[in-house]
């Protein structure tokens, strides 16, 4: 066995996730992936539910002190009565006679309280992305008195790299701190170390965005990466495999700056968290527009930051300083 920390929670978190993956992925194939509205308008599905109780089944097994601060409420599934009954019928198929009070418990146990250890998910980040056949991420960080320690992110639709075509697409973005991040294949057969672009790349340097253009403001993120000299075209992505981007070289610089008037002004600690310190561990830095590191001790809601502002480590400061001139914040 290793000695390196925290290696029987990146192995379970991965098998989870890949779990997850599996069931997302299902319900994709079979076409449904249909989009219910919850209170707050934000869509959720059979596979958001059905990864949820996958993943917390798994952390209850292997962690059973270790709460989880989860995006899904089962209370909200339980009043949903004919998508219950599907998200029971998809999970059976990957655990036999689960039955419909156990699948209730297990999404039930991501309304973890925030504590000294706990783990932060979010079972499908970017479901506007997954309904419409783009991006998604299912991701699972581990913190630890405030910090980070584990986050995995794996991205079903997000290929390893072009050039292998004859293999299952889909990335896990996996980092430990200290020990640096690594991309690897769904299969776990291929292994890549992650690292950020350098400066001889810089020519090429490229914004990222959300795909939803409310969930930022795209005016004002694409004059402050102009303001720090890039030129090219911005990327979109939907889910925070847009970390797992800049992570790999294929972007540099990630904002995320809510509106002043957005009724989301505070970020959930499950849609960064895993994210951050993949992106982190690649060599990039991660904290709010005004340069404070994320605050995952508050709650659910980051309520201690403004925006997101992550990047290859190379444009950071640049960047800070020129939304520190601008009008919003
Ligand atoms: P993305 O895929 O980057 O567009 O982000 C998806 C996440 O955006 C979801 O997990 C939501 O938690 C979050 N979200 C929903 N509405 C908003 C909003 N108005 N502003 C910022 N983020 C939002
Ligand atoms: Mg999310």
């Amino acid at each position: 066995m290793s000695d390196l920390a925290y290696q029987n929670e990146r192995e379970i978190a991965i098998a989870a996730t890949l779990a997850a993956a599996q069931l997302c992925e299902t319900v994709r194939a079979e076409q449904l992936a249909n989009a219910v509205d919850k209170p707050d308008a934000s869509p959720v599905t059979i596979a958001d539910y059905g990864s949820q109780a996958l993943i917390c089944r798994a952390l209850a097994e292997a962690f059973p002190q270790d709460p989880v601060v989860g995006e899904e409420d089962a209370m909200l599934l339980q009043s949903q009565g004919d998508l219950l009954g599907n998200v029971v019928q998809m999970v059976e198929r990957f655990i036999a006679d689960a039955t419909e009070a156990e699948v209730l418990d297990w999404v039930g146990r991501g309304k973890g309280e925030i504590s000294n250890r706990f783990w932060t998910l979010d079972p499908i980040d970017g479901t506007k992305g997954y309904v419409r056949g783009d991006q998604y991420a299912i991701a699972l960080a581990l913190i630890e008195n405030g910090q980070v320690q584990l986050g995995v992110v794996v991205c079903p639709a997000f290929p390893l790299d072009d050039a292998t075509t004859d293999m299952l697409p889909g990335t896990v973005f996996v980092a430990v701190r200290g020990q640096g991040a690594q991309m690897l294949s769904l299969d776990l057969q291929q292994s890549r170390p992650l690292q950020v672009n350098g400066e001889a790349q810089r020519e090429s340097f490229r914004l990222i965005q959300s795909v939803v253009a409310a969930h930022g403001t795209p005016e004002e993120q694409l004059a402050a990466a102009q303001a720090v000299g890039i030129t090219t075209e911005p990327l979109s992505m939907d889910s925070l495999g847009k970390y797992g981007a800049i992570a790999r070289g294929d972007a540099d610089l990630y904002l995320r700056l809510p509106s002043a008037s957005s009724t989301h002004r505070c970020e959930n600690i499950w849609d960064h968290a895993a994210g951050a310190i993949v992106l982190e561990e690649a060599g990039g830095r991660v904290s709010d527009r005004h340069g404070k590191p994320l605050d995952f001790t508050n709650g659910i809601k980051m309520t201690g930051n403004v925006g997101i502002v992550a990047s290859n480590g190379l444009l950071h400061d640049a960047v800070i300083e020129a939304l520190g001139t601008s009008a919003a914040g």
